[in-house]
């Protein structure tokens, strides 16, 4: 008996997030100790949540293709195939593909039991940054993801690149 474990990515079911695809490895695997999610972002998609934060969760995200800008409260950068970008625990960031094709994307979070997501956007009504939800809303016949203000209801497009 062993409890080595391979699989082949593509037979995965992705989850519901504003990308195009979020593959769950750690689920698939049963790892434990940290998490896994292999995006696929097309240009202008966010990878989720819009500006968040993982009080006690690092992560690092690694591009196998395309480009991605991580936005944080002070600047931005821009992450393209072969790079990496690091996340300390507690800062706030948002990202969304950029560029001419699919960016590809392995996120990797740990501890995976520490991985509670804080959303916090700036809220038009409360003229503030709030914490924020996403649910989902049924526009133009396309069931899409937008973030909910948890103050005053207001909800925000998450896609606005
Ligand atoms: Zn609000």
């Amino acid at each position: 008996m062993t409890d080595f474990t391979k699989i082949d990515t593509e037979t995965l079911t992705s989850s519901r997030t504003p990308a195009s695809e979020k593959l769950e490895l750690d689920e698939a695997v049963g790892a434990t100790a940290f998490g896994v999610n292999l995006f696929t972002a097309q240009p202008g998609e966010q990878l989720p949540w819009g500006f968040h934060r993982h009080p006690d969760h690092e992560e690092l995200f690694l591009v196998l293709e395309g480009t991605v800008v991580f936005e944080t409260p002070e600047t931005e950068y821009q992450v393209g195939a072969d790079e990496a970008f690091f996340v300390p625990k507690n800062h706030r960031q948002r990202a969304h593909a950029v560029g001419d094709k699919p960016a590809r994307v392995v996120a990797i979070g740990a501890p995976k039991t520490d991985d509670d997501t804080i959303i916090e956007e700036e809220c038009s009504e409360c003229d503030d940054l709030t914490r924020h939800q996403p649910v989902e809303r049924t526009i133009d016949g396309d069931t899409v993801f937008v973030l909910q203000c948890t103050i005053c209801d207001s909800e925000r497009q998450i896609d606005g690149f």
